[in-house]
């Protein structure tokens, strides 16, 4: 198998997973870079990620533009990936979505943070990115580069970021990292809303997710593609 053919399967696969674990519904979207051209990435047209199929996956140059002048409607909010690609070399896979225990952290200042080992891949702080600081009253929806690159100049370097009243963007070195980190994303939020209600919760240290982000390996991601591509009805 070509690694294009390998990419196109895992994206299809990350589609699926993402809607069997209720981090994406009709809407959100997960992307790949071109494994053969670093300047394209992959994503499908326009469709709820339960549905997709390989045919519908489309090849984009990073501003957004379909290398196939006749490609399908495409989603409005594909900028979000090709800004996050073109300011991050490190990234291979960009998932966005509307995740519902992270909105809440989006809208009340509460900051985001790990306390579970699992969560440590969400980052020491997940930040919040307002579209009005910069761009005023808006549909909250990423349109085009300018607000592209600007939620990718707050993501820096980091694995996550909240976008207030809207969803999360999450990056990944490879489709099985941005969907293992995106499914803890939610694990996470939905575990310290609880925890919250209890009393003071004792986070991770910086040096503890710094240790845990390390010894992160292909063969846990594996572990947990398998089982989740498996319970969405694909093979691994
Ligand atoms: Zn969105």
């Amino acid at each position: 198998m070509s690694k294009l053919d390998f990419v196109l399967e895992e994206l299809v696969t990350a589609n699926r997973i993402l809607a069997n674990e209720g981090i994406v519904d009709s809407f959100g979207h997960v992307s790949a870079r071109h494994p053969d051209n670093p300047q394209h990435y992959l994503l499908s047209r326009a469709r709820a990620p339960e549905r997709i199929e390989r045919d519908d996956i489309v090849e984009y140059k990073l501003d957004g533009t379909a290398i196939d002048n006749n490609a399908p409607a495409a989603y409005m909010e594909r900028f979000i990936h090709g800004a996050i690609y073109e300011a991050r070399p490190d990234v291979h896979a960009v998932v966005h979505n509307h995740s519902p225990s992270v909105i809440p952290f989006g809208v009340t200042g509460k900051k985001l943070k790990p306390f579970l080992h699992l969560c440590a891949h969400i980052g020491h702080e997940v930040p919040t990115w307002d579209s009005r600081d910069k761009f005023g009253d808006t549909t909250l929806l990423v349109g085009d580069m300018a607000m592209g690159r600007d939620l990718a100049k707050l993501l820096g370097a980091r694995p996550a970021t909240l976008m207030r009243g809207h969803g999360a963007t999450v990056v990944g070195r490879s489709l099985r990292h941005a969907v293992f980190v995106s499914v803890y994303l939610e694990v996470g939020a939905k575990l310290q809303m609880q925890a919250m209600a209890l009393g003071e919760i004792k986070f991770l240290s910086t040096g503890e997710i710094d240790k845990i982000v390390a010894r992160l390996n292909d063969y846990s991601l594996n572990r947990a593609w398998e089982n989740w591509a498996r319970r969405a009805g694909r093979e691994m």
